[in-house]
């Protein structure tokens, strides 16, 4: 019987330098790697985003040349490209001859299930392989909490790092706790100085230059001849031996402070490199776990490393559980029935709101916000506003270089927005100027006033926090998380509360010049 000639199809967030696939090279087996306007147009990205993506898998495509394996890379402007995966994929099926395809299981359920139909209509025998990337299966979280109403992270995070064994000591948590939340929460003293952020300087002037050209519609900014994030599996390993080495000791401390000073503290930034596979979740807790073993003179303590740790066995997992369990159903969740647009300064950082201005302007310069600026500035202020999620989770999914829609979906619907109800979050994460002020020194410059609650100065975040809690008392009264902030509404004077009511009124009519 004549060989199967195979076509293997490697998506942009697939670069698994590792994976089995690649263990042995034959000529009758074609990789191939294709840029196409279908994965350009489907939210608007930011420009590094995808000059990221595409300089990633162009850096992969060539390794795996190098390495003697046989790869046809379709560039955004090539002649025969059609520019989506279907038409290209029947293009090479005829082409090369090809006998057989095989694709890796996509992450995103919209790609899982394009792949699937298309994989049905090919004319040639299909299979699907696992990316050999995540620590759990898609349906392992379901599993693992079937028949019950929650799936809580914190028994998923125990039960992950029992079945890893990871920070563990005679079977009992490394250090005594399982979690060193408490000790996460610091606001940025100076006691420590901040690193300055590692970057590269990669030269995706020719990328920037043909996205550009091909009238994709983009955002942001970029330094095409300095691009900064890891491309290749080489400068990602870099990236972490450089993060564990100096930004660990220091990373659980203040994994929740936010700086004008810095716009990544003690972050790994590693997000991108894992997002698409180009780092093994599993090296980088490794890598992190021998770092805290070596005697150094920045010894890494308990609460820096399982902070961290918690982060990629915990949370990274956890979400992508969420995700494939409530799929598709999740991204049409809108438990406020919020319906308000997203403010015109989410695209051009122009507020006098210093902590948004900070946290956009630094999005928009680098494509990288921290969690806590996602979560309690950006998210926060979206949520508190009544924003449709569907503007705000396309905001998000389109200005991070690490947004891949099963991570970005979960954090930003669920957790920031909490239009899931409580899937992934016990109670809103909303907050006043108070949250704000206390682990930043963004008020400290601010127009608004973070102690005024009325008048021209009120800071915004104070009378919508209250002006939240008071529309959605009735979907938020048996929380016990938040009961107690409706009962202060309650105790309010008459005329405060409605003062406080008629600042967020007015305030709400005029977002975009807040
Ligand atoms: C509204 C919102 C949207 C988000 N969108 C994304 C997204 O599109 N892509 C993305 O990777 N993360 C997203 N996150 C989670 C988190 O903010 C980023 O993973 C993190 O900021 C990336 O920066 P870092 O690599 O420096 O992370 P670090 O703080 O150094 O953490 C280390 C790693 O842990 C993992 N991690 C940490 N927190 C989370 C989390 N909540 N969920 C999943 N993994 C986590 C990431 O892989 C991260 O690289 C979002 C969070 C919020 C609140
Ligand atoms: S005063 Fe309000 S708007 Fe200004 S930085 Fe503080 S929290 Fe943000």
């Amino acid at each position: 019987m004549a060989k199967a000639k195979i076509l293997r199809l490697i998506l942009g967030d697939q670069l698994n330098a590792n994976h089995s696939w690649f263990r042995k090279t034959d000529r009758d087996v074609v990789y191939t790697i294709m840029e196409v306007r279908q994965e350009t147009d489907y939210v608007k990205h930011h420009i590094q985003k995808v000059a990221g993506f595409f300089a990633a898998m162009r850096s992969f495509a060539d390794e795996l040349s190098g390495q003697g394996h046989r790869v046809i890379y379709l560039r955004l402007d090539d002649s025969e490209n059609e520019q989506h995966i279907e038409p290209n994929l029947k293009n090479l099926v005829k082409k090369e001859k090809i006998t057989r395809f095989e694709y890796l299981l996509p992450d995103e359920y919209r790609l899982d299930r394009q792949l699937a139909s298309i994989a049905s209509r090919l004319p040639v025998p299909t299979e699907s392989f696992d990316t050999e990337h995540f620590l759990t299966t898609r349906t392992d979280l379901k599993e693992l909490f079937e028949g019950k109403k929650r799936y809580l992270m914190e028994s998923f995070y125990r039960h992950m790092r029992k079945e890893h064994n990871i920070l563990l000591e005679d079977g009992k948590p490394a250090g005594g706790k399982w979690n060193y939340d408490q000790s996460n929460r610091n606001r940025y003293d100076g006691a420590v100085p901040l690193p300055l952020a590692k970057v590269y300087k990669n030269d995706v002037t020719d990328i920037a230059e043909m996205i550009h050209r091909s009238g994709a519609r983009t955002f942001g900014e970029i330094e095409p001849e300095r691009f900064i994030w890891p491309v290749s599996r080489r400068q990602a390993l870099d990236q972490l031996a450089e993060f564990v080495r100096d930004r660990l000791p220091h990373f659980g401390t203040y994994q929740d402070a936010m700086t004008t000073e810095s716009w990544s503290l003690f972050h790994s930034r590693l997000s991108f490199a894992l997002n698409t596979k180009m780092l093994h979740p599993m090296e980088v807790i490794q890598s992190a776990i021998q770092q805290s073993r070596k005697p150094s003179k920045r010894s890494v303590k308990i609460e820096q490393l399982e902070g961290f740790v918690r982060q990629i066995l915990g949370w990274r997992e956890y979400m992508r559980g969420i995700y494939w369990a409530h799929m598709p159903d999740y991204e049409t969740l809108n438990h406020f029935g919020h319906k308000g647009d997203l403010p015109e300064f989410y695209w051009t950082a122009d507020t006098r709101m210093q902590c948004m201005q900070a946290a956009i302007s630094q999005s928009l310069e680098h494509a990288y916000a921290h969690h806590i600026q996602r979560l309690m500035v950006t998210g926060n202020f979206a949520l508190l506003a009544g924003v449709h999620p569907d503007q705000v989770d396309a905001w998000y999914l389109g200005i991070y270089i690490d947004a891949v829609q099963w991570v970005e979906i979960v954090n930003t619907r669920g957790m920031s927005q909490f239009a899931d109800g409580g899937m992934v979050a016990t109670k809103p994460y909303i907050s006043s100027a108070n949250y704000i002020r206390k682990m930043s020194d963004y008020c400290d410059r601010c127009w608004y006033d973070p102690g005024a609650k009325t008048g021209d100065r009120g800071c915004p975040f104070n009378c919508l926090y209250w002006d939240f809690l008071k529309r959605h008392r009735r979907k938020l009264e048996r929380n016990p998380r938040v009961s107690m902030m409706d009962r202060t509404l309650d105790r309010m004077k008459d005329d405060t509360r409605q003062q406080l009511l008629n600042q967020a009124r007015k305030y709400k009519a005029r977002l975009n010049t807040l």
